[in-house]
């Protein structure tokens, strides 16, 4: 078990609300289509295929509310820290850059909780090394357009447990998915992220 930490402690949803000024009437939710959770196989952008391993984390892109009109996230959106920590690594990936926090929560085996926020820009005062507040952005949204890659610009997050005896520099994209000393888990298990499931896929219209 870890202490400290349930869901009603993290309000990343309502941080990312008010940050970006989101015109959300009653209670906003994300959206996710199949492809965009976690472990899943597929794509959820066009065309439809296998991924070539098992979704590392969640997609965050789509969300709604009491209106149940859907928006989609846009480049620049600020991105709030789920927990407060330290950011250990920043590296690019295939929409921006990748952006690894050790969050201040550990567990009873001394591993500590890390958050990898893939396709992102880190804010100008963001760097290696540097401490993040919960709550508080620390990176803009990374625009998939302007990358002319077939996606829309969205957030991945991947949360994992990592070993103490894992450096930073070993946490990749490659090691997340083989490395003994990090497990992945299901960033909704933890995180406070109303979801609506659907399976009318837009990016299929
Ligand atoms: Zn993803």
């Amino acid at each position: 078990m870890h202490s400290g930490i349930s869901k009603s402690t993290i309000d990343f949803t309502k941080h990312f609300i008010t940050r970006n000024r989101l015109d959300c009437t009653g209670d906003a939710c994300w959206v996710f289509y199949p492809g965009m959770l976690f472990k899943e196989i597929r794509t959820w952008w066009p065309p439809l295929k296998n991924r070539t391993h098992p979704h590392e984390g969640i997609d965050l892109c789509f969300y709604s509310d009491d209106t149940d009109s859907i928006s989609m996230i846009r480049p620049n959106m600020l991105v709030p820290a789920l927990m407060d920590g330290t950011v250990v690594k920043i590296a690019p990936d295939f929409l921006g850059q990748t952006i690894s926090i050790q969050h201040a929560v550990q567990d009873d085996e001394g591993r500590s909780l890390y958050g990898l926020y893939g396709h992102v820009v880190p804010l100008d005062t963001v760097s290696e090394g540097c401490t993040v507040t919960g709550g508080e952005p620390f990176a803009g949204v990374a625009d998939a357009e302007q990358k002319g890659a077939p996606m829309p610009s969205h957030l991945h997050i991947t949360i994992a447990w990592i070993d103490e005896r894992c450096p930073p520099e070993d946490v990749s994209w490659n090691s997340v998915k083989c490395d003994s000393r990090i497990e992945m888990i299901d960033p909704l298990t933890l995180i406070d992220l109303p979801a609506t499931l659907k399976n009318d896929n837009p990016a299929m219209m």
